[in-house]
């Protein structure tokens, strides 16, 4: 649906739940209430709170008793019981789903007929409202729909995602030493894909087919292969910031040649063997950059496979990955190897970014938060091989 079909179609389910309202039962909000929303604040800036305010009227004339459990009077979005359109398009809720102990009756507020009660509550966590843009919110319930819309507001600034509080992996079947190295290069491969994250978010349009780390890893440059790999890669630094986690040691499936491995759909699991602890932390080819590997693999990340050159374990490395950006660009972007490299970098290649700090996303998307230095990790250039750079970069029209 595109926007203004939805829009419509909103407009028409709301008119006709209006309609309906007082012959319409609902389960979780008593029949002869009203809603609506308000705005307090409709250009909300930066430091603001996206703060709505939800009035509930008792229009019958008996008393209702409303149970607050999942509505603005508990004073925090605990369900979801909004819709929130930005620019039109709804956004996924995002919040908690509580489960509660049945209610008692201190859980009701008890509304004489014509009373009203008004509750704000904040919505930028629980809907991700962080981008500038229009907004719109309406109140829904979960069994009859739409039941009011609120007046527009306008986000004047863009803020930045927050920063989720990190969960301790779970290690199973290690030693203390293999679970602390395990967390160590979680957390390495995490800042490795953040700047490869935005490395590529940062490259202005005009710059990607020149991107010069981008080409050494991936090949030839397309918008569509682009796109696969930013992408991947977003999702891939999710994962490894937010995602706890379980690494299992007992490496059960793998022979003495594996160093680590997981399955595509056991999205949370990494199962790590001896060669992966005999390796260094970060690197090229290193702990950290096994991680950014192995998590590229989850069917909700890259999706990646290991590639023509990865069956049966056999080259792996730098010069295979390199290889496949040149002869098969549109497996490389799918390969796992490729995505470990372009994130660790081991050549220092650079990207063509605009510039670090606030206002560093490219024209056409404003309001991107800019990139940060990594204090954790300075760039680690190593030595590719020494007689396939010449090649590569004389294949690849590098100046280097
Ligand atoms: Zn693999």
């Amino acid at each position: 649906m595109d926007q203004l079909a939805r829009k419509v179609w909103i407009r028409a389910l709301l008119a006709s739940v209006a309609g309906l309202w007082f012959s319409v039962s609902a389960a979780t909000l008593p029949s002869g209430l009203s809603v609506s929303i308000s705005v307090p604040q409709t250009h909300i800036g930066r430091a603001d709170p996206v703060v709505i305010s939800v009035t509930y009227q008792n229009q019958s004339a008996q008393v209702v008793h409303l149970l607050e459990y999942g509505t603005a009077l508990e004073g925090t979005v605990a369900e979801d019981f909004l819709m929130v359109l930005q620019n039109g398009e709804p956004l996924p809720y995002q919040g908690i789903l509580a489960m509660r102990l049945p209610p008692s009756s201190t859980d009701y507020t008890v509304l004489e007929p014509g009373q009203s009660i008004t509750a704000s509550v904040d919505i930028e966590a629980s809907y991700g409202v962080r981008q500038i843009g229009e907004y719109e919110v309406f109140y829904r319930d979960p069994n009859i729909g739409v039941l009011a819309g609120s007046s527009q507001f306008w986000l004047t600034e863009s803020r930045p995602e927050p920063v989720l509080p990190k969960q301790a992996s779970v290690a199973r079947f290690c030693t203390v030493a293999q679970a602390t190295a395990a967390d160590g290069a979680l957390g390495v491969a995490e800042s490795y894909a953040r700047r490869a994250r935005d490395d590529l978010r940062n490259t202005p349009v005009s710059a990607r087919s020149e991107a010069r780390r981008y080409k050494y890893w991936f090949g030839q440059y397309t918008p569509a292969r682009w796109s696969r790999v930013q992408d991947g890669m977003t999702r891939i630094y999710s994962a490894a910031s937010g995602r706890r986690f379980t690494f299992d040691c007992a490496c059960d499936a793998g022979t003495n040649r594996t160093i680590a491995y997981v399955y595509r759909s056991r999205t949370s699991e990494i199962f790590l063997c001896e060669g992966f602890f005999n390796m260094p932390r970060s690197g090229g080819d290193s702990q950290a950059s096994v991680i950014v590997h192995e998590i590229s693999h989850f069917n909700d990340t890259a999706n990646t496979d290991d590639g023509p050159n990865g069956v049966n374990g056999a080259n792996y490395g730098q010069s295979a990955a390199v290889g496949l950006a040149i002869t098969n660009p549109d497996r490389a972007v799918g390969t796992a190897s490729n995505y470990q490299y372009f994130a660790a970098n081991p050549t220092g290649l650079p990207m063509p970014t605009s510039g670090g700090g606030d206002g560093g996303g490219e024209p056409g998307e404003p309001g991107e938060p800019g990139t940060e230095p990594d204090p954790e990790v300075p760039p680690e250039p190593e030595p590719t091989p020494l007689i396939l750079v010449p090649i590569i970069d004389l294949l690849l029209g590098n100046d280097r």
